[in-house]
């Protein structure tokens, strides 16, 4: 009885003194954030030169994200379908993992006001009214919106991608990827139930292709690759 109590503390220390181990000579807080990036933290990650283009897509994303946050937001607003509600969630954590790469890099975030709608380059705030006024029109509408935002996300993020040689960035790049796949799947499932299908406008039609039958895990017989399936929402 007692040997087997000492037994389970000694294994818990074993679990958690790598993790102090990683946060290297100052300790304290920024393994702290490490959950919200799931498996590997990014704060373990070093960091590397940015260059001009590698900043420019920074700062984007965390402007493409809110994008997302922002027209969802106002979507479930009109329709009131969780699919909605869900993924603007979703996008406010995209968000916020982009905000800490910027603080990271200590540069400046473009999101100065987080009310919905607001941007800063002009493309967005543009492109938000757009997509809105399509959005509400119709709930088939509303769905296909949803789609070509993924879409597009998924584009930029592979341009981000191939432009960057920082791990880092990558791996946060390569996490909202992820739950791009899961709301392109989402928001398609959504449509096929209306009668309609999603055409890609950014992407390859085989990756789209590819990214729909790579049903996430949980989906008895769908699934074929479980790494791109994850549920990273
Ligand atoms: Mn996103
Ligand atoms: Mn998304």
């Amino acid at each position: 009885m007692k040997a087997t109590r000492w037994f389970c503390f000694g294994s818990i220390l074993l679990f958690f003194v790598p993790v102090w181990a990683q946060r290297g000579p100052y300790g304290s807080s920024p393994g702290m954030q490490a959950g919200r990036y799931g498996n590997t933290s990014v704060d373990s990650l070093p960091t590397q030169p940015l260059d001009t283009r590698e900043k420019d897509s920074l700062l984007s994303l965390r402007e493409e994200e809110k994008l997302a946050r922002d027209v969802y937001l106002k979507l479930y607003e009109k329709w009131r379908v969780p699919v909605f509600d869900r993924i603007a969630n979703s996008e406010q954590r995209h968000m916020d993992m982009i905000r800490s790469l910027l603080d990271r890099y200590g540069l400046a975030d473009p999101v100065r006001e987080s009310a919905v709608g607001v941007f800063k380059e002009d493309r967005y705030a543009s492109l938000f009214q757009e997509l809105v006024r399509k959005g509400v029109s119709s709930y088939k509408e509303a769905l296909t919106v949803g789609a070509t935002i993924e879409d597009r996300d998924i584009h930029d993020l592979n341009g981000a991608m191939e432009i960057t040689d920082n791990a880092d960035l990558k791996t946060v790049y390569g996490r909202l990827r992820s739950g791009s796949y899961n709301h392109i799947r989402a928001f398609s499932g959504q449509l096929k139930a209306q009668g309609a299908a999603y055409e890609a406008q950014y992407m390859r039609p085989e990756e789209l292709r590819s990214i729909l039958s790579d049903a996430p895990p949980g989906s008895p017989g769908m699934g074929r690759r479980g790494r791109v399936g994850s549920r990273a929402l």
